[in-house]
């Protein structure tokens, strides 16, 4: 699985490196930075639950491959 957060949607909230830091850095309003790519599976149903509830504006897509 690999994801990407599209800077222009992205607000600065800090959920998703609140949720999941071990692939999400993100300070300040400052938009969220992808760390792992692509994320190891045993990221992948934390990460899938911040696209679906957390993230606010959708900043965050799956990259299809
Ligand atoms: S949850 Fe979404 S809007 Fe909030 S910092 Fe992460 S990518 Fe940006």
């Amino acid at each position: 699985m690999r994801v990407k957060v599209n800077e222009a949607d992205c607000i600065g909230c800090g959920s998703c490196h609140t949720i999941c830091p071990e692939v999400f850095f993100q300070e300040g309003l400052k938009p969220s930075v992808v760390l792992l790519d692509p994320v190891p599976p045993e990221f992948e149903q934390r990460v899938r639950r911040i696209i679906d509830e957390m993230c606010p504006f959708g900043a965050i897509v799956i990259v299809e491959e």
